[in-house]
């Protein structure tokens, strides 16, 4: 550490032990040194001094004693030349400190000025303990912001202690800038002040803040079972399990300093507006120990941030109900207030890991028409970028938290979300609509969901939803091409490879039966879940919904069937399914949930297959638009010579290699071709028919079955000389 902080420490603790003595040698001049003391309504003692010491101060002289022993830890002032890197004796000095501070507040009580005064509150009693005290411990408060000195302005005060409300923190409040306290500053603002809203003022003096540590130390001896004494297992309680840190506004003294140091050894970090030297290496504290000349704007979300402190937020704060039980719950055009995406419009979500600094908290932005300027009835384009940071977070883990979206907005009551990638669409309910519901409450659920669920790796959320139609063209490509290096990663990993597949049960919220088995060279059928995302999503969640299978025994390595696989399907879909074949489209192909990207049927006419895009709108040579045919396949049926499937599986060695790989395919739409291009170029000629793709009608060569035949004969396509499908 710094020698100048450690000598502003130490100097700091100097004067705190010299200031206990003087206040205590009045108070035994007055009272005599067997005079009771103590703080009032507590079987705590002195709180700090017992918990570490386990020393039970009850009079005046008891505290003689204490005060003989914080001398003893006060440490050399470094010399000028000597460099110290370690925290050592600055921890010492601000353990001899709290002593120091909690003999004077003591001594307050008994030959004054009293503690409790005006707006100041003094020592908590064992009630308020017993009541506030156990929401440290349940976890509705994580932890609290002990702050000293004064913001520059009684606004910039109210907005940080409403922050600090919001993450339902409490707020402990002692020591003064140029006279001025925090909590003076709530107070003329008009602000309640006191326990009910979590905003304590202990003292106006900085020997106040040991209120708030002790308070920490009981907190520990009476809820964590620690023993009076046991010093290590105290802090280790605090550091593990109470979220605190200091704020300081202002200058800060070397008596500051001292109690700061005091407060590291609970690992609790200092976060400071002014330039104070910063501590940043990590020790005590579970990351940084003091961060300074931090902008007021965002030192709260820094404190939060170093103090690696997960917010829960209890409520999604939306104007509607949001729950699991509006998961499967469908909004008909008829009660529809407007949509977006489908029919043509665009339609995509993006998540992005960025770095700490990169983004903010709970940012939420809407560019472009809110549903307020979309007519009733209309159909819509949207892009929701959503941007995540985390000291945790990995790339690998994007299209893991990506793919939450759906459930997540699903739980909203009266907002529909199906799809996902660039194929989202999404409805909003004229009711949730009367209600206020608004594009940025899409935010504050993916805000409050990503950290709810994932807030071992998610420490920052922001939002941005853009709806203008430039804008979401324009960012389209950059999303593809981020889905595309997602696709891209896994290639090379063959099925044969590994013994272990990924179950996803993430859509039986919607089709109870379903279970989409994912191996590395087929993608769920929505096409966001790959099995590298599986992997990532087992190591975020061990018990969610992405298990690892392992294929066990093998039943048809032709077919692609294994007894390690039939046996989970059937034990995880209900039994309503006994057996799924990777390798096959005619016997037990795998079931088909409401999102797959494309879907694939039987043109026995052609002794083929075809493929329907979401995506593909017009009518198909089946006589099927691609939605008769999910209505057709989806909600987790298993349907021989039917399935759903991701786009990008067509391109793989492993596409129903049973009834003859890609050969088989006679139509397919045109985004298909168009999107995956060079890929289909490379599976046509690992199929040994190069110009394959020429030979496979699209939209533009064939919309019925009559258009077909006639197209397929004269390229001469392999599947029409093949062996027959049925
Ligand atoms: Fe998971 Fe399959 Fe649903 Fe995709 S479609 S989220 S892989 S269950
Ligand atoms: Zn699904």
């Amino acid at each position: 550490m710094s020698k100048i902080i450690c000598t502003s420490a130490i100097d700091g603790a100097v004067e705190w032990v010299a200031q206990a003595d003087a206040k205590l040698s009045e108070a035994i001049a007055k009272k005599g040194e067997n005079c009771k003391t103590g703080f009032p309504d507590t079987a705590y003692y002195l709180p700090i001094i017992y918990s570490l010491t386990g020393e039970k101060v009850e009079t005046l002289g008891d505290m003689r004693k204490i005060l003989n022993r914080a001398k003893l830890l006060l440490p050399q002032r470094p010399s000028e030349h000597i460099w110290l890197p370690y925290l050592g004796n600055a921890l010492d000095a601000g353990i001899a400190s709290l002593f120091a501070c909690e003999i004077i507040e003591a001594c307050k009580y008994c030959i004054g000025p009293n503690p409790i005064d005006g707006i100041w509150l003094g020592a908590a009693n064992d009630i308020i303990l017993r009541e506030r005290g156990v929401e440290f411990v349940d976890g509705t408060a994580p932890g609290f912001a002990a702050i000293t000195g004064a913001a520059p302005s009684k606004d910039i005060a109210v907005k940080i202690a409403r922050q600090l409300q919001e993450k339902n923190l409490y707020v402990f409040m002692g020591g003064c800038t140029n006279g001025v306290q925090f909590a003076d500053q709530l107070a003329e603002a008009g602000v309640e002040l006191g326990w009910k809203t979590r905003l304590v003022p202990y003292g106006r003096d900085v020997s106040a803040l040991i209120y708030a540590l002790g308070f920490a130390n009981r907190v520990a001896l009476s809820f964590g079972g620690i023993k009076p004494g046991d010093f290590r297992g105290n802090l280790k309680y605090n550091k593990n399990r109470i979220f605190a840190f200091v704020l300081t506004f202002g200058e800060v003294t070397p008596d500051k300093y001292a109690i700061a140091a005091g407060a590291i050894n609970y690992g609790f970090p200092v976060i400071a507006d002014t330039a104070i030297p910063q501590i940043l290496p990590t020790g005590v504290c579970t990351y940084e120990h003091v961060v300074s000349s931090v902008p007021y704007e965002s030192m709260v979300e820094k404190a939060l941030e170093v103090r690696g402190c997960k917010i829960k937020v209890t409520k999604v704060p939306i104007p509607v109900a949001f729950g699991p039980a509006f998961e499967g719950e469908i909004v008909r055009r008829a009660d529809m207030q407007c949509e977006w995406g489908s029919k043509g419009n665009i339609g995509f979500e993006w998540l992005r890991m960025k770095e700490l600094n990169e983004i903010e908290d709970g940012k939420i932005t809407i560019v472009g028409p809110d549903i307020t300027d979309c007519a009733e009835g209309s159909t819509n384009t949207i892009a929701i970028i959503i941007d995540v940071a985390g000291r945790k977070m990995q790339k690998d883990f994007e299209p893991v938290l990506e793919r939450q979206t759906h459930n997540f907005i699903n739980c909203a009551e009266g907002v529909q979300h199906i799809g996902q990638r660039d194929i989202v669409w999404i409805r909003i309910s004229k009711n949730s609509f009367k209600q206020s519901f608004r594009l940025s409450h899409l935010g504050s659920i993916l805000h409050a969901s990503l950290h709810n669920d994932f807030g071992a790796i998610v420490d920052k959320v922001q939002v941005t939803i853009y709806t203008e139609k430039d804008k979401v063209d324009g960012l389209l490509p950059q999303a593809r091409e981020s889905f595309r290096e997602r696709d891209l990663r896994i290639a090379g990993l063959t099925d044969e490879a590994v013994d272990t597949y990924y179950s996803c049960t993430l859509c039986q919220s919607f089709a109870p039966n379903h279970v989409c088995v994912i191996p590395p060279e087929r993608t769920g059928l929505c096409g966001a879940y790959s099995w590298l995302d599986c992997r990532a999503a087992y190591e975020i969640n061990p018990t969610g919904p992405n298990q690892p299978i392992q294929k066990g025994g093998t039943i048809d390595a032709a077919k692609g069937e294994w007894e390690g696989i039939n046996k989970f399907v059937n034990d995880n879909s209900h039994r309503s399914v006994e057996r799924f074949t990777f390798y096959s489209l005619m016997d037990s192909p795998m079931t088909t949930c409401g999102c797959c990207e494309a879907v694939m049927i039987i043109v026995p006419e052609a002794n083929g297959v075809m493929i329907v895009s979401r995506d593909d709108l017009s009518m198909t040579p089946c006589g099927m638009t691609f939605t008769t045919l999910m209505a057709t396949v989806g909600g987790g049926q298993q349907t021989p010579g039917m399935m759903g499937h991701s786009k990008r599986w067509v391109t793989s060695p492993k596409f129903i290699p049973y009834e003859g790989g890609i050969k088989r395919v006679v139509w397919i739409s045109k985004n298909i071709k168009e999107e995956f291009a060079e890929e289909l170029k490379a599976a046509c000629e690992r199929a040994g028919v190069p110009d394959l793709i020429d030979k496979i009608a699209d939209s533009d060569s064939a919309t019925s079955l009559e258009e077909l035949l006639p197209f397929l004969e004269q390229k001469g396509h392999p599947a029409l000389t093949m062996e027959p499908l049925l």
